[in-house]
């Protein structure tokens, strides 16, 4: 799930096979039609994804929500019905259900988690990346640190190091 939110968040759904994500790692066990058209479930997930990114700018912008954005988000929440079963063997865990697709159904769970997140108590906290290129956002902690990363802090501060020893070299 964790890699799924990453793709998702990365942006990197270029073409119909990188919905595939969204399948291996998941324990969703299907009880309905495979079907679907791959072309449509790009269609649906990049508007998902643009949906999700334009109300999280707006939220920590501080500026009202779109209502036809917060109508997308909330069909596709409700896109694909899902449940959790107990199941008993090895030993008892939960496993995830849908009588929807697997796209739909993790097209839906990300939607979700956006509806939690967007009118939950974790909305004051959301925050932009604030390394330039990065289009993330994250949960700020306590540390009240600008990245969604590690990684990202780690290139911003180099990209000012280096900015700083080029003004220092007269370049
Ligand atoms: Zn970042």
């Amino acid at each position: 799930m964790e890699r799924l939110r990453a793709e998702f968040a990365q942006g990197g759904l270029g073409s119909p096979d990188r919905l595939d994500v969204l399948h291996p790692e998941r324990q969703v066990v299907q009880a309905g039609p495979v079907g679907g058209e791959p072309a449509a479930d790009l269609r649906l997930a990049r508007e998902l994804r643009d949906t999700i990114r334009s109300l999280a700018a707006a939220t920590v912008d501080g500026g009202a929500l779109d209502p036809d954005l917060v109508a997308t988000l909330n069909r596709h929440a409700g896109h694909a019905p899902r449940w959790r079963e107990l199941r008993t063997t090895p030993e008892p865990h939960t496993t995830e259900r849908t009588a929807g697709r697997p796209v739909a159904a993790a097209l839906a769970e990300v939607a979700e988690n956006a509806v939690d997140l967007l009118g939950g108590p974790l909305r004051d906290r959301l925050r932009a990346c604030q390394r330039t290129g990065c289009l993330l956002y994250f949960i700020r902690d306590a540390s009240r640190r600008e990245w969604c990363s590690a990684g990202c802090g780690n290139r911003a501060r180099a990209a000012r190091h280096y900015a700083k020893v080029r003004r220092g070299s007269g370049g």
